[in-house]
């Protein structure tokens, strides 16, 4: 990976484990950046609210935080997120609201309206043309075009498809329409660990295909076949007892995450922000249900005008050791290179 220097262009605050520092780097971060908002307009912070049962996400109080600093500045912000492909309490919108408000991603507590960004049944999606190797066009939630800028606000912590994830993944991932999910997501395939498998049938109920049974008193089993790699199974299974195997080089899903986050960025860029939160760096995402391995102590917080650069200063920041050392068959540096290929930087 190459060497990324600490610019400025990128804003860096460090943290102690203390909430009021953790505050305290947030507010400086945001006091440092060029605003590219104006007084009136109305600005979607995009954040991840996280799978029901996951221990590590960020408390709501850092997006309080921006919500508070918008309006301050006569702007009217709201928060939003989109809808998933697993089956678990972010598939459709109503129980995507109902798993914010349980980890208080609420309108009442934030004080702005919160938003589902493809549509209470998610379909509100339009297409971009995107016109790389693997997407001419990418499809994504109408609300790219409902705002009139973007603060991308992200979680810094490992990931099992991406090595790491951040605002690549935010804006990628976090605004793609749930069939453009499925077309990045279509190379995984699950691979059982049956000395994890606790055999709850879990990854069996969540199968949208019916790949995965279990005959009676027996470890499950999956038709490879019959899978479409949504890799719900695998986000769903408590245990972690399935691991990916993957169709196609795995590179190539890394590529896709990119050139879908290229294509949503292309759109927004002129009047968007980045801010990465480097705090609760556990081994996995925020997606998972669970309690992850700590790290990375804490660090405090980037603001950033780039994606790309926001999360090369995050794997600096944090080490990119530890990245490789948490998910070693990732290539995730693999993002940043092809992201410079496609001059997407
Ligand atoms: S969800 Fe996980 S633990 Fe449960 S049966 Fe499937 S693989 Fe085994
Ligand atoms: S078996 Fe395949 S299709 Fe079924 S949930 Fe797992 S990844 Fe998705």
């Amino acid at each position: 990976m190459r060497q990324i220097v600490l610019n400025k262009n990128i804003i860096f605050k460090k943290c102690t484990s203390s909430q009021n520092s953790k505050i305290e780097a947030l507010r400086s971060v945001i006091r440092e950046m060029r605003v590219p908002f104006g007084r009136g307009d109305t600005v979607g912070i995009k954040l991840h609210w996280v799978e029901r049962g996951n221990k590590n996400y960020l408390p709501p109080i850092y997006a309080k935080e921006i919500v508070a600093w918008l309006k301050s500045m006569g702007i009217k912000p709201f928060v939003f997120d989109t809808t998933v492909l697993y089956s678990g309490g972010r598939r459709d919108a109503s129980q995507s609201i109902i798993t914010a408000r349980q980890h208080k991603y609420s309108e009442e507590y934030l004080d702005c309206p919160v938003k589902i960004g493809d549509g209470a049944d998610g379909k509100e999606v339009v297409d971009l043309s995107a016109g790389y190797k693997h997407f001419t066009n990418v499809q994504v939630g109408a609300i790219i075009h409902q705002a009139d800028g973007f603060v991308i606000f992200s979680h810094f912590k490992g990931h099992m498809e991406t090595g790491f994830g951040a605002s690549i993944k935010n804006i990628s991932m976090g605004f793609a329409s749930r069939a453009q999910k499925q077309r990045m997501h279509a190379d995984a395939k699950p691979s059982l660990k049956k000395k994890k498998c606790i055999m709850c049938g879990e990854c069996v109920r969540v199968c949208p295909v019916s790949a995965a049974s279990m005959p009676e008193d027996e470890y499950p089993i999956y038709d490879l076949g019959k899978c479409v790699g949504c890799a719900q199974c695998i986000a769903m299974c408590h245990e972690m007892a399935l691991k990916i195997i993957w169709d196609t080089d795995v590179e190539i899903f890394q590529e896709k995450l990119i050139e879908t986050a290229a294509a949503v960025w292309r759109i927004i860029q002129k009047k968007s922000i980045v801010i990465n939160a480097l705090l609760n760096i556990v081994s996995d995402c925020d997606c998972l249900p669970g309690n992850h391995k700590v790290i990375s102590p804490d660090k405090g917080f980037i603001g950033s005008y780039h994606p790309v650069s926001a999360d090369a200063a995050a794997v600096e920041i944090v080490g990119s050791g530890i990245i490789d050392k948490t998910h070693r068959d990732i290539p995730w540096p693999r993002q940043f290179s092809y992201a410079r290929e496609i001059g997407f930087e």
